[in-house]
């Protein structure tokens, strides 16, 4: 395991600053939403292993509950509770019932339908003046970031039934946001010379990857940036992996000739984190992946789990964008917010 070479205190650093051993009330929520969660769980599970045994899934079930019942009742046995312990609890019993990848068919579809507006997007994308980009791009990255699996307010205001998310993105709160760092972000891509590598940490599969996160890469290497997107090594959620990346990132090289040619000359690439989860410890990287970023310049941490309820505090040694739609009502409060308010915090760090 390695550390990001731009954290500034990798000694001090802690992914989440949220400690639910110590606070017993915030521990309760948070084990109340992953039972909650369970039946958007169970449901993706039996889409996609329709051949699981009805007596495995019920002995999922049960374990995955006691798990949660311990951390509640028993916080003692842990070293530490936070959102990624749980997160990472979650993951281990999905792995070993071979139930690895519940919204795999989900992402897919997601996918296939995100794919097919991409063209439209940037070539909209490509009308508007450079003044306006960084806010249409800006705005972009939030309205993909508006639906997530994990949270279970952006399920419940999903279109449709069962597990199903709305591809199109939906247009987040207006302005001023939660946390509002636009104008100094217009101004820094107006004022400075562009950023030479961007290490770009990506969420979720569908509109957020697709008609997000895409176009402001692709937008950055039109700049003469070169872009790094790092993804999880394995699946959570509806989080893109790297192994999924790759194979989108071939898919829309057929579909725009800036992102073909910036892929081929490996100014495009994917790496994997080494991540499992929706929440991201930066000090437990791969090396791989820890040495392909460490040159970049700007850090971009894209939604709630990577930029909010993990890293939020996190010190970079370089110039950082957190950008996230706050789809749970908890994390919106500690942050002085509502429920989908938009966050969009850009940090200039002068060069030491
Ligand atoms: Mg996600």
């Amino acid at each position: 395991m390695a550390a990001l070479r731009q954290l500034r205190d990798p000694a001090r650093y802690r992914p989440c600053d949220w400690d639910l051993k110590a606070d017993g009330r915030g521990r309760r929520y948070w084990v109340r939403h992953f039972c909650r969660h369970l039946a958007i769980l169970t449901a993706g599970i039996v889409e996609n292993h329709p051949q699981a045994p009805a007596r495995l899934l019920e002995q999922f079930r049960r374990e995955y509950l006691a798990a949660l019942e311990e951390v509640e009742h028993r916080p003692q046995r842990y070293e530490r509770i936070d959102i990624l312990l749980l997160d990472q609890l979650r993951h281990e019993l999905l792995r070993r019932y071979g139930f690895e990848d519940p919204f795999g068919a989900l992402k897919r579809r997601q996918n296939g339908a995100a794919l097919r507006l991409l063209p439209r997007v940037l070539s909209e994308l490509d009308a508007c003046g450079e003044e306006a980009l960084p806010q249409r791009l800006a705005v972009g990255l939030l309205a993909g970031n508006v639906y997530d699996l994990g949270a279970s307010a952006a399920v419940q205001r999903r279109v449709g039934t069962g597990t199903e998310l709305p591809v199109v993105s939906q247009a987040p709160r207006p302005r001023p946001w939660l946390v509002d760092d636009l104008a100094a972000w217009q101004r820094y891509c107006r004022q400075s010379p562009p950023h030479r590598h961007v290490a770009f940490f990506v969420d979720n599969s569908g509109a957020d990857i697709c008609l997000g996160c895409l176009p402001l890469a692709r937008w950055l290497l039109m700049r003469g940036t070169r872009v790094t997107l790092a993804a999880n090594s394995a699946p959570a959620l509806n989080d893109v992996t790297a192994g999924e990346l790759e194979s989108l990132l071939r898919q829309t090289a057929g579909l725009d000739g800036e992102l073909a040619t910036a892929l081929d000359c490996g100014r495009l690439s994917v790496v994997a984190t080494g991540g499992t989860a929706p929440l991201l410890d930066l000090t437990a990287l791969t090396a791989e992946c820890a040495e392909a970023l460490a040159d970049a310049d700007l850090i971009i941490l894209q939604g709630m789990g990577r930029a909010v309820e993990s890293n939020w505090q996190a010190e970079f040694s370089c110039d950082n964008l957190r950008v996230a739609v706050l789809k749970d009502r908890a994390v919106a409060r500690r942050l002085g917010g509502r429920l989908f308010d938009c966050v969009f915090r850009f940090e200039n760090v002068p060069a030491r």
